[in-house]
């Protein structure tokens, strides 16, 4: 079973809004074993909209159609659909209601145009928005299902999470899916596939797949299955149990499950172990504080960061030696060791990252490529670093996995085990 996707604004066309709907759709259908095989973007024009169905009624069961159902003159896909399906608008009673009691809870006055929006045409089933005004639309033709939905994403995902979705379940008997993600840091795709090889073909008994989903600095591993929607099976008890054995095989590179970020997953053992956190970063400028401080929630355990970037400040704020800078330089392990454990005294914390490296592209040398980056975590008794000589000639992507891997660092070295002493 196929499904196509189609994205109506003209906003998509020009830049102005990127499509994220349709990633979105594509990502839950896949997950649903609906497979998407054609998203495109139109314009708000009566021949588009129509080219466009006829196109996808070709070749796809699950047409979905998100955007332009705005009250608004320019949003015409309402009376297009009426027009393609051959029916007409009527006065939705039960949405009127709805529509009506939205607007007297916020006080805002309704009109003729606010009204529109209860039209829906007559041979349609209406999904209702609980996050909006626009309501979704079910069709049906000969054996195709068509929906619908506005182009506000946040409403879009209500519609199909509490209408949609359940509903192509039922209509089609779709199989039963489960995906579980594995989240590895510190071991290259290739290390990872051979220490796990033997497991990996231990899934072939019960038809599981294994995806490698690679990206700068970690590999993600998706684990799927798949059982007919009658299968007497509990699939997703299976999935788990292939998924709990990969830690006695690569433990020490798993950082995490399914969404979660290393960010996350230090700041839940940050709090779990009641410690405190800061920062000294010099190459990655900020960026470890940031991912950080983007968790809500996070000042529970991190109390701050100083960004040292320049030779002054690391000698002046955190009373580097001067020495050692002249002779190591600034990325090595002399100084970024002194930069951790002389910023958690600053900052009074359990625990400091610092990072000291050429991001590149430029500042490269034989001795220090760009990439060369070293990463300390200091606590109350230990300390402890590490050079990464990370393959990349871009600033952003060193900077990022720099971050990343330092937080990595803090837990295996740190948060997993019991101190180690100097
Ligand atoms: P409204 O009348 O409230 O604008 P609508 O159903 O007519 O709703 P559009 O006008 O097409 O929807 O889009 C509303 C907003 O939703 C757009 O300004 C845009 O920010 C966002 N949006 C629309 N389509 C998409 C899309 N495919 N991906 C991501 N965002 C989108």
């Amino acid at each position: 079973m196929f499904a196509e996707i189609i994205a109506i604004g003209d906003e998509l066309l020009i830049g102005q809004t990127i499509d994220t709907n349709s990633a979105w759709i594509g990502e839950q259908l896949s997950l649903m074993g609906i497979q998407v095989h054609q998203t495109c973007s139109i314009t708000d024009e009566e021949a588009h909209i129509i080219d466009a169905l006829n196109d996808a009624t070709k070749r796809a069961q699950v047409v979905i159609i998100t955007g332009g159902l705005g009250p608004t003159k320019d949003d015409l896909t309402k009376h297009t659909l009426c027009k393609y399906f051959d029916t007409e608008l009527v006065l939705d009673t039960d949405i009127l209601k709805r529509l009506e009691g939205l607007y007297k809870k916020y006080d805002v006055p309704f009109n003729a145009v606010n009204e529109e929006q209860a039209l829906l045409p007559k041979d349609c089933i209406t999904l209702p928005n609980e996050r909006g005004t626009a309501s979704g639309m079910w069709f049906e033709k000969d054996d195709t299902v068509y929906i619908s939905l506005p182009g506000v994403p946040y409403e879009m995902r209500g519609i199909l999470q509490k209408e949609g979705f359940p509903r192509l379940a039922k209509h089609f008997d779709t199989p039963t899916l489960v995906h579980k993600t594995v989240r590895t840091m510190g071991a290259a795709e290739s290390k990872i596939a051979k220490i796990i090889e033997d497991w990996a073909e231990s899934l072939n008994q019960y038809s599981l797949k294994l995806a490698y989903l690679p990206s700068p600095g970690a590999v993600r591993l998706r684990i799927s299955g798949e059982a007919s929607a009658d299968a007497n099976i509990d699939l997703e008890k299976i999935v788990q149990q292939k998924v709990d054995e990969l830690p006695a095989l690569i433990g020490e590179y798993i950082y995490g499950y399914e969404k979660e970020t290393i960010e996350e997953v230090v700041g839940n053992l940050l709090i779990a172990q009641g410690k405190t956190l800061g920062t000294a970063e010099s190459c990655t400028g900020g960026s470890i504080s940031r991912l950080l401080t983007r968790l809500s929630g996070s000042s529970a355990y991190f109390k701050g960061g100083i960004v040292s970037y320049a030779n002054d400040v690391k000698i002046n704020i955190l009373n580097v030696s001067t020495e050692d800078i002249e002779e190591h330089g600034a990325v090595s392990q002399q100084v970024v060791e002194q930069m951790a454990a002389n910023a958690r005294e600053l900052l009074q914390t359990d625990y400091t990252i610092a990072t000291s490296g050429v991001a590149g592209p430029t500042g490269g040398s034989e001795e220090k490529p760009v990439g060369t980056v070293w990463i300390a975590v200091a606590s109350k008794t230990d300390i402890r670093s590490k050079k990464l000589t990370l393959p990349y000639d871009n600033r952003e992507r060193n900077i990022l996995v720099s971050a990343n891997y330092a937080l990595g660092f803090l837990r295996t070295e740190f948060l997993l085990t019991s101190s180690r002493k100097l």
